[in-house]
């Protein structure tokens, strides 16, 4: 089956300037999207077919379509971004498109080929240039997702899907300049288990969660720590980022390590790309095994000297306190630390065009 080309038909009546530059200046996260949007149809025996760019529209469904019963639903998040020449970037869509295809399978979905995931989001970014910000760290935010498109409520894969790109500008996660997070270790609540499908990007996942984070603002904290779903002591994620911890090593060094990929958390591009800057850096970056008892422990002796959060969303987070039913205490001293302050202004250096590129990352359009 070959790859569909996508048929441009945008909207003729987009936002006036003046409308778009209004919601420019103040964009929060994912409460405006731009004029266009990209669908792609895929049906059983025929592959995928129908690629088009067209106006930015409610989706019309029937109350039987079975996406809304049975959640066979995925989606990814990527960024364009300003460049300091004023072109447009996206940051390694082929590795987005690629975590698609596993959620996909894991779903029982049929794979987006990744140079159609990547046209579908070139086209609307081209498209809808004038969305992406020019200020600071605001960037245009891209929404890729599958749904289900047969209507019954039979369970089992649907013969019919959707694929579909929205895009939604983003303003600086830390307007007011970084801020450290207060984060809730939730042991009762467990958001994914080996075999499950935590790994996958898919709808359920975060459903489930959601309890979980109300937990956690109950208890004065900004986000969820996820933890193994069997011991409830080895740290897997948050809710929507993977995790870092920074050691001190003997010979004044620093060592950054982030929880392994045990098939229950999401493998995060940014969580990649990291491990990968940091080396550049002349970090030594590993992934390993880390527990409540140890993050503890390693804070109260002074090794473990910074813990951080990263993700296409909030960039890097720095974790400032950690709250348990049994526990509290202050991360470091609750300030952003320096090793994350860094590998934070080089990622978002790459990403603005502001350095080298030397992984190939940067997708211009
Ligand atoms: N974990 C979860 C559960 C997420 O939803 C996300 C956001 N995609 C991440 C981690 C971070 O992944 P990425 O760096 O690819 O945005």
């Amino acid at each position: 089956m070959t790859t569909p080309t996508i048929e441009l038909k945008p909207t003729s009546h987009p936002l006036s300037d003046a409308e778009r530059e209004a919601i420019l200046a103040s964009p929060g996260f994912g409460r405006h999207f731009t004029d266009n949007m990209v669908t792609v149809r895929w049906t059983e025996g025929r592959g995928w077919h129908d690629a088009q760019l067209v106006p930015y529209a409610p989706l019309s469904m029937d109350p039987a379509n079975m996406t809304l019963h049975y959640a066979q639903t995925i989606f990814e998040g990527l960024k364009a971004y300003r460049q300091a020449d004023g072109t447009v970037a996206t940051f390694r869509p082929e590795a987005n498109a690629e975590r698609f295809q596993t959620s996909a399978r894991r779903i029982a979905m049929p794979e987006v080929p990744v140079d159609l995931f990547i046209a579908a989001c070139d086209a609307l970014v081209q498209q809808d240039k004038a969305w992406v910000p020019s200020t600071g760290e605001a960037s245009l935010y891209l929404r890729p997702f599958m749904i289900a498109a047969e209507v019954g409520l039979g369970v089992k894969p649907a013969n019919e899907y959707l694929f579909i790109v929205i895009a939604s500008p983003a303003g600086a996660y830390f307007p007011g300049g970084v801020k450290p997070v207060s984060v809730w270790l939730s042991e009762e609540y467990v958001r994914a288990v080996k075999g499950g499908t935590g790994a996958a990007k898919t709808g359920g996942n975060y459903a489930a969660s959601l309890v979980a984070q109300a937990e956690a603002a109950q208890h004065g904290c900004d986000q969820v720590v996820w933890l193994d779903a069997v011991e409830h002591r080895w740290i897997e994620e948050m809710g929507g980022m993977n995790l870092y911890f920074v050691y001190a090593q003997e010979d004044g060094s620093r060592k950054i390590v982030t929880p392994e990929l045990t098939g229950s958390l999401l493998p995060g591009i940014t969580r990649d790309s990291l491990l990968k800057i940091a080396r550049d850096l002349g970090y030594e970056a590993v992934e390993g095994r880390i527990s409540t008892e140890d993050w503890k422990r390693d804070n109260e002796n002074g090794t473990l000297l910074e813990v951080f959060a990263c993700g296409t969303a909030a960039v890097i987070t720095p974790v400032g306190s950690v709250k348990s039913a049994r526990h509290h205490w202050t991360q470091g001293d609750g300030e952003p630390g320096e090793v994350t302050m860094k590998l934070r202004r080089a990622l978002l250096d790459l990403q603005t065009g502001q350095a080298p590129d030397p992984h190939g990352w940067m997708h211009p359009l």
